[in-house]
């Protein structure tokens, strides 16, 4: 990575788009965030534009009200990226996770660039900061914010965002892709003045009842568990979403639940939606899930850590679920 050709494009006044992928979670909303905060207090022009809305538990991230929305906002998307000098690719490496606006994205005049975590990064880019042993898309932001020596505009508010992606990649620092350079990272972080726990409550202490019922629900209705071959799997039809008053966010982490189990190598949580089911994968050691995710269920991810997506109903996609679990595992 040439930071001082990246230094000079930064030199400037610009205007500049930071997009990340569909469905934003933790990672890619704390990124994404934080990265516009410092590049507007170094004077540029941002705009944080994103595919569809983001769960509200990250509704107290400084920024997340001037977020543009492309399944909303498609028009102002689409001029702010035509007239964009930078576009930055957050935790995201391939333009299909951004759906219609990765088109508008390829056919953009800007300097491209990619931070992302994920495995096999696309082309397309002018400049990739691709490292799939970070923990998260977060801890390499922290990195790019310190190469392009602007540690200094590292608000509270800031750090707030880049903890809460870490954070929530990890598992709050459990998974296995957790390391010391996650938690001198986190350090740092407290250091400017961050406060762990007030974090860590603002994400998951801020749960509806209905969530929690629905939760409840899941594990005690839906929770299927094949022994011989370690791997759970829950599947939850949209009519049972829907009892339960679904809001976007309240399935996350589900599918962590099955990976608790004593000797559990892998989770699978299927979320039917309007015409389509979501699949999470989750696993422990070596089977790699993101291998798994692309070949069965259209998708990717890291090794550890996958999704994916099929048009077809629930009672389609447990059928395919337990196939791969009998033929492929
Ligand atoms: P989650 O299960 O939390 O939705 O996603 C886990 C991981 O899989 C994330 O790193 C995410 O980027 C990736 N992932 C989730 N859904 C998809 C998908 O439809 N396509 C691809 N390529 N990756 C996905
Ligand atoms: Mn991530």
């Amino acid at each position: 990575m040439n930071y001082s050709e990246i230094k000079s494009q930064l030199s400037s006044k610009r205007e500049i788009v930071i997009t990340t992928h569909k469905s934003p979670d933790g990672d890619a909303m704390g990124s994404s965030l934080a990265l516009a905060q410092v590049l507007k207090d170094a004077g540029h022009n941002v705009n944080v534009m994103v595919p569809d809305v983001f769960p509200k538990f990250l509704n107290w991230m400084e920024g997340c009200d001037q977020v543009i929305y492309f399944d909303q906002q498609e028009d102002e998307c689409s001029i702010g990226i035509q007239k964009a000098e930078m576009i930055f690719s957050l935790d995201y490496n391939q333009l299909d996770r951004v759906g219609p606006m990765g088109k508008i994205i390829e056919s953009a005049e800007a300097i491209k660039i990619m931070i992302d975590h994920h495995l096999f990064p696309d082309k397309g880019f002018d400049y990739v900061i691709s490292d799939t042993s970070a923990s998260s898309c977060a801890e390499l932001v922290f990195d790019f914010i310190s190469n392009l020596g602007f540690e200094s505009f590292l608000k509270q508010s800031t750090c707030e965002s880049l903890y809460a992606g870490i954070m929530t990649d990890t598992g709050s620092f459990r998974f296995s892709s957790t390391g010391a350079k996650t938690h001198r990272i986190a350090a740092e972080l407290i250091d400017r003045g961050l406060i762990p726990n007030v974090v860590h409550e603002k994400i998951y202490d801020t749960n509806s009842i209905n969530k929690l019922r629905l939760t409840g629900f899941a594990l005690e209705n839906k929770l299927e568990y094949f022994e011989e071959k370690k791997v759970a799997v829950i599947g939850l039809e949209l009519s049972s979403k829907n009892r339960f008053g679904y809001q976007k966010g309240d399935t996350e982490g589900l599918v962590n639940y099955g990976l608790t189990i004593d000797g559990c190598r892998m989770a699978i949580f299927l979320s039917e939606e309007l015409n389509c089911v979501k699949f999470s994968l989750r696993s422990k050691g070596e089977i790699d899930v993101n291998l798994v995710a692309r070949k069965f269920f259209n998708g990717g991810g890291h090794k550890n850590a996958a999704g994916g997506k099929l048009d077809i109903n629930l009672k389609s996609a447990l059928e395919l679920v337990k196939k791969v679990i009998q033929d492929e595992l």
